[in-house]
């Protein structure tokens, strides 16, 4: 059988040049006689990859120095809590634009108030709320939102007024899928499973002053910021394969791609493929307001649950897997992540343009 075009939301497809170079490199890493799944977290090997790996990231992302790069655990889910323990004294302004950022507040009300600043609730989440300063609470310690949202595909195209307060963001869905400034963020975080790696580690990039914020001897070693920073994330036996493989990821981002501006380029061109034939097409919408539109996450209905659900079967007998919609949107969602190459969204569409012709 021959490989599928996958457009899962995550864990998703990873780019074939990784996956061959993992393969290559399994059984026995330049020639240390064991597969890195085997090795000692605290052997040089480990530390030459790890260390590595974070050095790549920092290229690429272009990091200033007075940034941490954290390798945790937890997914993005621990973030929702990590976040609020390290960070909150008083109080959060989040913005609420779906699943992700309803479980962030959910866990931030543990832990102290929240101002949920706006929400796009009342359109199913189908565009970026738009706010101003005085939105914002004035004794807010940040302003947390999350950039892509991967089950209703919009995503903030510049980041919302913050002056005065640290800004969070969750990027799991679109970290390193575009040019980015780092510094206008106090605290990224994204679940590799989507655009960095295999599911089981979780980037945290954060200004290192942030570190210095919580009451340490209040807060859990392992929820701590700062004791993953004081131990290069090695605090405890980190998810060593995982990390390992962010740092292939990575190494193709830099050599094969050559770049996240080329990255930028590439996924902006696959986006547009897709949305201009959406929007040409009688049979397809995609409901997410234009501007708010996301470079990863498409999704489309025809309007007919009985045809969706025969759009989704037939889809998969033609090689395109895991296109159906999350099960509270519906319809279809192409995910279309860094490693989803521009001819998987050539086949896709030229896929929907027949079905189009046979279910007019
Ligand atoms: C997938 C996802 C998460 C949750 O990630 P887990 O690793 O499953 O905890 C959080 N935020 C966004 C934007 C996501 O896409």
């Amino acid at each position: 059988m021959e490989r599928v075009y996958n457009f899962a939301a995550g864990p998703a497809c990873m780019p074939e040049w990784v996956l061959k170079k993992a393969a290559a490199e399994m059984t026995n890493y330049h020639g240390c006689g064991m597969s890195v799944m085997e090795m000692s977290h605290r052997s040089a090997e480990f530390q030459e990859i790890i260390d590595s790996a974070r050095d790549r990231l920092k290229r690429l992302m272009n990091i200033p120095e007075d940034y941490e790069v954290l390798f945790l655990q937890g997914g993005g889910s621990l973030q929702f809590i990590m976040v609020p323990l390290n960070l909150m004294q008083h109080k959060a302004d989040i913005i609420n634009t779906g699943q992700w950022t309803k479980k962030a507040i959910k866990e931030h009300k543990k832990l102290g108030e929240v101002n949920v600043v706006a929400s796009s609730e009342d359109a199913n989440f189908t565009y970026i709320p738009k706010i101003k300063q005085e939105d914002l609470s004035a004794d807010s310690d940040y302003v947390y939102i999350c950039e892509n949202n991967t089950i209703y595909g919009t995503k903030y195209k510049q980041l919302p007024p913050h002056e005065g307060k640290l800004m969070v963001a969750d990027l799991s869905s679109c970290i390193c899928s575009e040019r980015i400034n780092v510094s206008d963020y106090d605290l990224i975080f994204a679940g590799a499973q989507k655009n960095m790696g295999p599911a089981g580690v979780t980037i945290v990039i954060l200004k290192k002053s942030l570190l210095d914020i919580a009451d340490q001897d209040k807060l859990p070693s392992m929820l701590s910021y700062k004791v993953h920073a004081d131990k290069g994330s090695m605090f405890n036996t980190p998810p060593t394969y995982a990390i390992y493989m962010v740092g292939l990821v990575c190494q193709w981002l830099e050599e094969e791609i050559g770049g996240l501006e080329n990255m930028e380029a590439i996924n902006h061109k696959k986006a547009k493929m897709l949305y201009d034939y959406i929007d040409s097409s009688k049979l397809y919408t995609n409901n997410v307001a234009k501007e708010d539109r996301s470079y990863m996450n498409v999704p489309f209905v025809t309007g007919d649950k009985d045809l969706d659900a025969k759009f989704v079967a037939e889809a998969k007998k033609a090689g395109i897997a895991n296109i159906k919609g999350h099960r509270t949107v519906g319809g279809m969602r192409a995910s279309i992540y860094n490693a989803m190459p521009v001819e998987g969204v050539e086949y896709l569409i030229d896929f929907m343009k027949k079905f189009e012709q046979e279910n007019a």
